[in-house]
């Protein structure tokens, strides 16, 4: 089997309601989504998506997305999409780093390699467990009559596991996290992600004050090793998620025992690749995942979910959709909220289909002809 052609769209998304992490970072109302078809010789098309969690949140952006996919479609166009490994060193030669602008391309030939197999993506990367995938959603900074707002519509939405955002300053985020674990109902599940946002003296303080609550805190500070400065200071456990992007980085964490939880996300780590080497490093060495991307379509998030699937609990922890908190969702099938639970499609590949008269006109088309 031969990739024969790359067709590229860019999609907008609308949030149903606008979102912003502590201090008026990161503050937008719409995502920007690449999605990909590739085409082969034997009539088999796969699909990939690819949607940084805006420009600010992690060193990734849309039209970065885009103009990565331009740079590697050369490369990628006459490969045979089941192998997968082999597709993957192409694109590593070709382009060292862009982790982000990989995984739309290698996403895309998890989808055709599992429907040549004839089996859900699930079963290519490790195979089904027993048991639904645990959701949790993804709660904005605010006072806490207006995170307690969202939780009010998300738990009409099925969900009882909650990230709440913190990471401003420390004195009214320690308010605000014991005025929101006060509010939690019994088999009611909370994190706390401060998303870069604390200084590591500010982390340490507002941690220790709030130790009893014994929730899991997750990116307290900017990079890995401000983390470990504050690792040694505080009891609660602790989760990487930004810091978190090549095999060598998991190997620092294993090694400097530097938290409990990471944040697995497709498109910083470089796709479901990647993805799936971390997910094995993390099972021997303990450590939970929640198991997501940073934004898009029902695609992205059905993608992710299979690989939870394929991951045992407890070490899997939960996953995010994204797309609940859109207005459009131009997919067909995929994985659905259903109470708070998911569950990988049990047909061939991903089983998400976008609808391509609902995505428009495509911005790119690259062919093996040229
Ligand atoms: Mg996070």
């Amino acid at each position: 089997m031969k990739i024969t052609g790359i067709t590229v769209w860019a999609v907008d998304l609308p949030m149903a309601r606008p979102y912003s992490l502590t201090g008026g970072r990161f503050h937008f109302e719409r995502l920007d989504s690449t999605i990909v078809r590739l085409d082969t010789d034997e009539g088999l098309v796969g699909w990939g998506e690819g949607c940084p969690w805006g420009s600010t949140y992690l060193p990734a952006f849309a039209r970065g997305v885009r103009a990565g996919v331009e740079e590697l479609a050369p490369v990628v166009l006459g490969l045979d999409p089941r192998r997968i490994e082999v597709v993957y060193r192409a694109m590593e030669r070709a382009m060292p780093g862009h982790p982000y602008a990989k995984s739309p391309l290698d996403m895309a030939c998890w989808d055709l390699a599992s429907k040549a197999a004839g089996l859900p993506l699930c079963d290519m990367l490790g195979g089904r467990t027993e048991g639904r995938v645990r959701l949790h959603t993804s709660v904005p900074s605010g006072s806490v009559s207006e995170i307690m707002t969202e939780i009010d519509i998300v738990r009409e939405q099925g969900y009882s596991f909650h990230s709440v955002k913190v990471g401003g300053d420390p004195t009214g985020d320690i308010e605000r996290m014991r005025a929101v674990d006060a509010e939690m109902a019994r088999g009611e599940e909370l994190t706390f992600d401060a998303n870069r946002g604390w200084l590591p003296a500010e982390a340490v303080a507002a941690l220790n004050a709030t130790s009893d609550l014994r929730r899991v805190i997750e990116q307290p500070c900017n990079d890995l090793d401000q983390h470990l400065q504050v690792r040694r200071l505080v009891s609660q456990p602790l989760a990487v998620d930004e810091s978190l992007h090549t095999l060598r980085d998991m190997l620092r964490i294993i090694e400097t025992d530097a938290c409990e939880v990471i944040g697995l996300k497709l498109c910083r780590v470089g796709g479901l690749t990647v993805a799936r080497r971390l997910r094995d490093l993390c099972t021997e060495a303990g450590i939970q995942m929640n198991i997501e991307d940073t934004g898009g379509t029902s695609l992205q998030a059905t993608a992710a979910v299979h690989l939870a699937q394929a991951t045992p609990e407890p070490i899997r922890r939960a996953t995010w959709l994204c797309f609940d908190r859109l207005t459009r969702n131009p997919v067909e099938g995929g994985v659905v909220n259903v109470g708070g639970w998911a569950t990988a499609p049990d047909e061939p590949g991903i089983g998400a289909h976008p609808d391509e008269a609902a995505l428009g006109e495509p911005v790119a088309v690259y062919t093996l002809e040229g």
